[in-house]
């Protein structure tokens, strides 16, 4: 109970800070970006940290956008969205990390499947923040396996499973703690938006791991709920 008094606690002070300073950092950052990207185009070739630039200024956006989203979640808004489009577009995103760390990323689709009712904003950055932490898993390279089936029970499963380093037994309850992070720049906000996001969807998570083995994660959706428009 003290265990999930701290963390409420910890949570309150995450929101209130978030909604403070959320704005205010979100909309010089977003002129920054246009600069930089104007100045890309009126000089290539003449400077080839902007991509870098950009990047970096698009993590400091996904970071704050975390942060604004634990401090007040938004309500969710559910259309239908083919689950293989989400996966696709996630896995574009996440293309050019993957390559660098020379990660490869098969997709195997079991069996035909329909559209499910989801917000396909928020389900693709579940999908993002998993994959991502599955390639930086695997900074030596390796292979992911994504998967994505109907279950019996009508619920859209989708799994996600790397060959990385795995997560130690005594740490696994840390995972999903604000802040909890094992890596030099990492936030640990990842997985908390990302449980959040699926309890709105009224789905499930669960993470399986072995130390230098790899890690297995879970997702499980229902596919057809109530829309709220
Ligand atoms: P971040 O990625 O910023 O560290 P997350 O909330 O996404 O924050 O993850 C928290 C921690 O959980 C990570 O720092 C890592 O220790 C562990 N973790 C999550 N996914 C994996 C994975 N696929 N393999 C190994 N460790 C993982
Ligand atoms: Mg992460």
């Amino acid at each position: 109970v003290f265990e999930e008094l701290r963390k409420k606690e910890k949570l309150a002070v995450v929101g209130q800070m978030a909604a403070a300073i959320g704005h205010e950092i979100r909309n010089p950052l977003s002129s920054l970006k246009g600069f930089t990207q104007l100045q890309q185009e009126r000089y290539p070739n003449t400077n080839d940290f902007y991509p870098i630039m950009i990047q970096e200024i698009d993590r400091i956006n996904s970071i704050v956008n975390d942060l604004m989203y634990l401090g007040k979640p938004k309500a969710i808004e559910l259309e239908k969205a083919s689950i293989e489009e989400i996966i696709a577009y996630t896995l574009s995103i996440t293309q050019q990390q993957a390559e660098m760390l020379g990660v490869t990323v098969e997709t195997i689709i079991e069996g035909p499947l329909s559209q499910i009712d989801c917000d396909d904003k928020q389900l693709k950055q579940v999908f993002i923040n998993l994959l991502k932490n599955a390639i930086e898993a695997m900074p030596e390279g390796g292979k992911i396996k994504i998967r994505v089936k109907v279950s019996k029970e009508h619920k859209m499963l989708i799994s996600i499973e790397d060959e990385g380093c795995g997560i130690a037994e005594e740490n696994i309850l840390n995972i999903g703690e604000p802040f909890y992070t094992t890596k030099k720049d990492g936030t640990g906000l990842g997985l908390m938006v990302t449980n959040q996001i699926i309890k709105d969807h009224k789905g499930k998570f669960s993470i399986q791991s072995r130390l230098e083995k790899g890690t297995k994660v879970e997702v499980e959706l229902p596919i057809n709920q109530k829309l709220s428009k």
